[in-house]
């Protein structure tokens, strides 16, 4: 293996001390508590596990958590009216509804029915726009994740090839988005381009958000790329267990790879972390204060 190893494990704390204490100034210097209202909708073991994560991790800043589970055969009807009263709540200044949503459910109606201004996960439509002309926005915490590591890494980013395999709303566009905004020449592939393989091997950053368990091998890869791995993938280990792997075989491309995430421990705890971060530059909107850096 040659390449380093990205660790978003122990950056991801390091983000975290910086929202304890930008936390506990607004609460000694204001009185004000920055709050976090997570949804949850039916049993999804997954969800399950992120929403006891998160709530743990909002408590641990300084911060209230507000956990809403609601039975999988709720009405939308009765979730817009959670909503509704949880946008006109001062106490909390993010709300998150856990995806994936029951079938019955419209994901769309939903997460544009959370006031923008405390749509932490930055997935209503007027983020999007918002982020997609450059202004001011609530930036989804996964692809804001990968930014902040790929900052870290590499400083400027500036005239860079950056390859985003996947173009989904929640990680590839927004993805594609933030690395533009970065004067990244962007390209986004996906299951129609044509030789993705050929393509993603230009970029100078390769960003993998597939959902494809170990589908980018070295092959894939530029000699010194930097390659961020969004994947959590769970597969069979054998002797009836399991791991969690990426979208990227870690092995194969950390011997051509510049520097690679790992799964775990790579995006995976940025997601939060910038959550939390969120949360705290919407309180300090809401309240008109100096947002953090
Ligand atoms: P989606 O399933 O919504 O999107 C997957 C994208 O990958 C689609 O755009 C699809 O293309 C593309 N794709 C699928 N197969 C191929 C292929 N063979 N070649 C090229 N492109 C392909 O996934 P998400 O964006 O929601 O998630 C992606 C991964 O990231 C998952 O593993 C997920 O678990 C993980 N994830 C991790 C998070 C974290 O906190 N670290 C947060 C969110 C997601 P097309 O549009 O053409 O179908």
């Amino acid at each position: 293996m040659s390449a380093d190893i990205i660790d978003g494990k122990a950056f991801a704390a390091e983000v975290r001390t910086r929202v304890a204490e930008h936390v506990r100034r607004l609460t000694d210097e204001h009185g004000i508590v920055p709050g976090l209202a997570v949804v949850l909708v039916g049993e999804d073991p997954a969800s399950q596990v992120y929403v006891r994560s998160k709530n743990k991790q909002t408590v641990e800043a300084g911060m209230n958590s507000y956990e809403h589970k609601l039975p999988a055969d709720t009405s939308e009807t009765d979730l817009l009216a959670l909503i509704r009263q949880l946008n006109e709540d001062p106490a909390v200044h993010g709300i998150l509804v856990q995806l994936p949503l029951p079938d019955h459910m419209n994901s769309d109606i939903v997460i544009n029915a959370i006031s923008p201004a405390k749509d932490v996960d930055g997935f209503h439509i007027s983020n999007v726009g918002l982020l997609g002309t450059g202004q001011k926005s609530m930036v989804p915490c996964t692809p804001l994740g990968c930014l902040m590591l790929l900052r870290d890494r590499l400083g400027s980013l500036s005239g860079l090839n950056a390859v985003v395999l996947g173009r989904s709303n929640i990680v590839g566009k927004p993805m594609a988005q933030l690395l533009l905004g970065d004067s990244c020449t962007v390209t986004i592939a996906h299951s129609r381009t044509k030789d993705v393989e050929a393509v993603c091997r230009g970029a100078d950053i390769l960003v993998a958000a597939v959902g494809r368990p170990q589908m980018v091998t070295k092959d894939w890869v530029k000699p010194g790329a930097t390659v961020i791995d969004v994947g959590i993938n769970r597969i069979d280990a054998g002797e009836g267990k399991t791991r969690l792997v990426g979208d990227c075989d870690f092995d194969s491309c950390a011997e051509v790879a510049g520097a690679i995430t790992p799964v775990p421990g790579g995006v995976g705890p940025m997601t939060i972390a910038c959550l939390l971060a969120n949360t705290v530059t919407a309180c300090c909107r809401a309240n008109g204060l100096a947002e953090p850096d």
